[in-house]
């Protein structure tokens, strides 16, 4: 399997495509000081900027910084369209390892994504924030779960599915499934990059219906 993988993705840089060294794993060391990194201590505050007054944020975190043409762009673009997905699970053991020092994360009970619809899911086969979220998990010793913030499309867009790709998309909507299993709960809200705020909102006001006891955010990276 591994040999397979090799194949596909021989052992070169994430981020600038240069070949890995024997002790380099999915980025270079170049790179990793090239990487435009959020000072842990400012990221809580500049993630939780863009919710003030929108909506109730516990606790914030982000890895990245996100600039258009940045490495950053490139590392998540790899991640989303060439299926580099050992990138999702490494940034999360990467920003789990600072977050697993803070007192807040010692109550976060469940982990869950910003959804992708299933077809989505299907044509690229994960997830992109999958092996981010697991890896939160394990280093947090809290649950993840892709079972309870569900992305759907009502009925009547899909009839026109291939022929506007924009009505498609306005008739998608995030649902609430087993709601009771973040009832009382500290939720981890994440997703790969913030821009606006706007989808993490969106799910935030869902998550909230089930009555968690507090959200929080953490995304791989947020926009500047
Ligand atoms: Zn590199």
């Amino acid at each position: 399997m591994q040999a397979l993988f090799d194949i596909f993705f021989p052992k070169i840089c994430a981020a600038c495509e240069l070949t890995l060294l024997k002790n380099e794993e999915v980025i270079c060391t170049e790179c990793l000081h090239k990487l435009p990194v959020i000072p842990f201590q400012e990221a809580e505050e500049l993630v939780k900027a863009p919710f003030y007054g929108r909506i109730p944020v516990a606790h914030a975190s982000a890895l990245l910084y996100y600039r258009k043409k940045g490495l950053t762009q490139h590392l998540i673009h790899q991640l989303k369209y060439y299926g580099d997905e050992r990138i999702s699970g490494y940034l999360g053991t990467w920003l789990g390892s600072y977050l697993e020092e803070e007192k807040w994360t010692k109550t976060l009970d469940v982990i869950i994504p910003v959804p992708l619809h299933k077809n989505r899911k299907r044509k690229r086969g994960y997830n992109q924030v999958s092996g981010f979220g697991k890896n939160l998990a394990k280093l947090l010793k809290c649950n993840y779960a892709e079972d309870i913030l569900i992305k759907v499309f009502n009925s009547r867009t899909q009839v026109f599915k291939d022929r506007f790709a924009r009505t498609e998309l306005k008739g998608a909507y995030f649902t609430l499934n087993n709601a009771e299993k973040i009832k009382d709960k500290h939720v981890l809200l994440i997703d790969d990059i913030i821009t606006t705020g706007a989808t993490m909102e969106t799910c935030a006001r869902i998550l909230e219906k089930a009555k968690p006891h507090k959200i929080s955010l953490a995304a791989m990276a947020l926009t500047v």
